[in-house]
């Protein structure tokens, strides 16, 4: 089977970062699958879609013209044929993304599309239930976490750096919030794999990080 290394955890925890890292090092594929849910928010809200309307939620998911190319360590996406790299990361967005992602038929229609990405020589996927749910037989699978301190401080950082005003204390109400939704839904909630290996961020670098997934995936 093609390799799979799965690396799930909560917002700000690094998964994203290391993630690319990773797979641009060993040379491998990179499934981004929050960029999935935060596309099917974005269509839903350039269509004028409610985030209580599942049916079209579902529609959307099923639908989505996206288009994802990993190119020299960076992801870029194109909606429909329009960039949106940047426009997905935005605050809106993450908040309807998580709730869209709390809708098991979006969920479902994802699905295919993500194991689609699965292809030689490997794939470095990036979620929340990437070892759980998609990719059960992943040869490793890790759970990254970093205390909310830590968390809340890196998205801060990440924003500064966008130019973005922020108020940390309300980002710290709004990563609370979503990490609640995340750990509490119905559907796929966020959770360790039983065979995940769990790696705490809050006082290391990406660069260590990084080392020690490669470390792990050469064992
Ligand atoms: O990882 P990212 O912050 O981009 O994900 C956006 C939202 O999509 C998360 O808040 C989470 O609710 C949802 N998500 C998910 N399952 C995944 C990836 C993301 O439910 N595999």
């Amino acid at each position: 089977a093609i390799p799979v290394i799965t690396i799930d955890g909560p917002v700000g925890s690094g998964k994203g970062t290391i993630a690319a890292r990773l797979a641009e090092r060993l040379g491998w594929h990179l499934l981004d699958s929050g960029a999935l849910y935060r596309l099917v928010a974005l269509s839903a809200m350039d269509g004028g879609v409610a985030a209580e309307d599942e049916a079209a939620l579902e529609r959307l998911a099923a639908e989505l013209d996206a288009v994802f190319r990993f190119e020299q360590g960076a992801l870029r996406i194109f909606l429909q044929g329009r960039e949106v790299t940047g426009a997905i990361r935005e605050e809106a967005v993450s908040t309807l993304a998580s709730r869209v992602a709390s809708v098991g038929a979006v969920r479902d229609a994802l699905e295919k599309r993500q194991r689609a990405f699965r292809q030689a020589p490997g794939l470095v996927a990036d979620g929340r239930d990437m070892g759980t749910v998609i990719f059960p037989d992943a040869k490793l699978k890790i759970f990254l976490t970093a205390n909310v301190q830590a968390r809340a401080e890196r998205r801060y950082k990440q924003l500064k750096e966008k130019g973005e005003s922020v108020n940390l204390s309300r980002l710290f109400g709004d990563l609370e919030a979503r990490d609640r939704r995340d750990t509490q839904r119905d559907v796929a909630p966020l959770k360790p794999a039983p065979d995940a290996v769990t790696i705490d961020s809050t006082a290391m670098s990406i660069e260590e990080v990084v080392h020690a997934v490669v470390k792990l995936a050469e064992e």
